[in-house]
């Protein structure tokens, strides 16, 4: 687990300190501000993962001049979602076994930090499945600290914790609120002068129905979920073969997400000459990269997830992309992030024109594979290409280009039917 100090907590100034689970949400900055209020100093702690951001909480922390913590979960959340203890929410979310990972981590950096105690912006009942009496018993329980986790909005509604029995915090200073009406909590962030009422953070692709049929789709591909995978199929029309799993890019949003989180290892296919999309085939491996061979055979490849993920996909994890002034193409290494845009450019544009596809090792073991073929005819389907009776796709991979020409029969059986 990755832990970055966004805003350093740096020595103890008060007396007593929490560290408090925080989304940026309105719930999480009037627990904070609840504590405050009685003299306790405050120290966020969010997470991040390939399945939600930080954005939120960091800004809302930076308006509250609070110091933040981001834990990167990724891989302790897929663990979590592979295997739940007290199961799903409606979609792929496991709501309680997240939440109780997440107090664990924060009961383990207590220490680190120097705070006396966890705090949630959770109120009973607001949520129904994982807000209830008995899963807030349940969070507690999976966090290890039993007794620590205090939720300031809803104290007065639940048994004592120990900072409220060693006097460390006020019980009656703390609240009663509990179901999902907001009213309470505006009224609160008027009190407290919040600038904007803020929203619940959300934003958890695991909630949202269109990806999480996405990331079923890819546990049963690959036999697990792998950070790599989810990152590359956030957005872009997305195929499944037995071997390889195909993202075509829709818009330049997505072209740039698919650059960005192509592999070392993957292929990318863009059209020859004309303006088009951009493809990323991962083979699954060798082994079955030869499966797929074989499946693949005169099989029409199916759009498992045709539609996008919602709008507010968090795919800005990665670094913002360096300006480029050169390419070599023959350093390898070099064709990468917006390099390799730079070189898809001038693919797309006509000045470059790769070589058609020659007997090397690479290229043989490139076409040998049918998604590279079922991707090539992909770009060409979903570029203004399709009308030309013959086109040019071009393949690159660990910093070879090279070409395949198609005729208008190839791609044919991937336009919609004519009327
Ligand atoms: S919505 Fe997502 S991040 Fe939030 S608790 Fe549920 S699974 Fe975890």
């Amino acid at each position: 687990m990755e832990i970055i100090e966004i805003r350093k907590p740096g020595k103890k100034k008060k007396k007593v300190r929490a560290l408090l689970l925080f989304s940026g949400g309105l719930d999480s900055v009037l627990a904070g501000k609840v504590l405050e209020e009685q003299g306790v100093e405050i120290v966020c702690l969010t997470f991040r993962s390939s399945f939600f951001g930080a954005r939120e909480a960091i800004k809302a922390a930076a308006e509250q001049d609070w110091p933040l913590i981001v834990a990167d979960i990724t891989r302790e959340q897929i663990q979590v979602v592979e295997n739940p203890r007290y199961g799903y929410g409606r979609q792929l979310n496991p709501c309680i076994d997240c939440h109780g990972q997440m107090a664990r981590i924060a009961g383990q950096l207590l220490q680190r930090y120097r705070a006396d105690f966890v705090a949630t912006g959770e109120v009973l009942g607001e949520r129904p499945k994982s807000q209830n009496f008995q899963a807030l018993g349940l969070v507690e329980k999976l966090s290890g600290i039993k007794g620590l986790v205090l939720r300031p909005l809803s104290a007065k509604l639940l048994a004592p914790t120990l900072p409220e029995e060693k006097g460390l915090v006020e019980r009656d200073k703390l609240l009663d609120i509990r179901g999902r009406s907001r009213k309470r909590q505006l009224e609160l962030a008027e009190k407290y002068k919040l600038k904007e009422y803020l929203t619940p953070a959300g934003g958890c692709l695991l909630t949202d129905p269109g990806f999480a049929a996405r990331a079923r789709q890819l546990r049963r591909w690959r036999g697990a979920l792998w950070p790599e995978d989810i990152e590359l199929v956030k957005a872009g029309r997305v195929f499944l073969e037995a071997g390889a799993i195909i993202v075509v890019g829709r818009d330049e949003r997505e072209n740039d997400h698919l650059l960005r989180t192509a592999g070392e290892t993957d292929v990318l296919i863009t059209t020859a000459g004309i303006k088009g999309p951009l493809a990323v085939v991962r083979l699954k491996a060798e082994q079955g990269a030869d499966d797929g061979q074989k499946a693949g055979k005169g099989r029409q490849l199916q759009a498992v997830f045709p539609k996008a993920v919602s709008d507010g996909a968090e795919t800005g994890n990665q670094k913002e992309p360096e300006p480029v002034e050169s390419l070599t193409e023959a350093e390898p290494e070099k064709v990468r992030g917006l390099e390799l845009q730079a070189l898809v450019m001038k693919i797309q544009e006509g000045r470059l024109s790769p070589e058609a596809a020659g007997t090397g090792a690479e290229e043989v073991w490139v076409l040998k594979n049918p998604a590279v073929r079922e991707a090539c005819l992909l770009t060409i389907r979903y570029s203004r290409a399709r009308h030309l009776e013959r086109a040019a796709a071009a393949i690159i991979r660990r910093g070879k280009v090279f070409r395949l020409e198609f005729e208008k029969a190839a791609w044919k059986k991937y336009l919609p039917p004519q009327p």
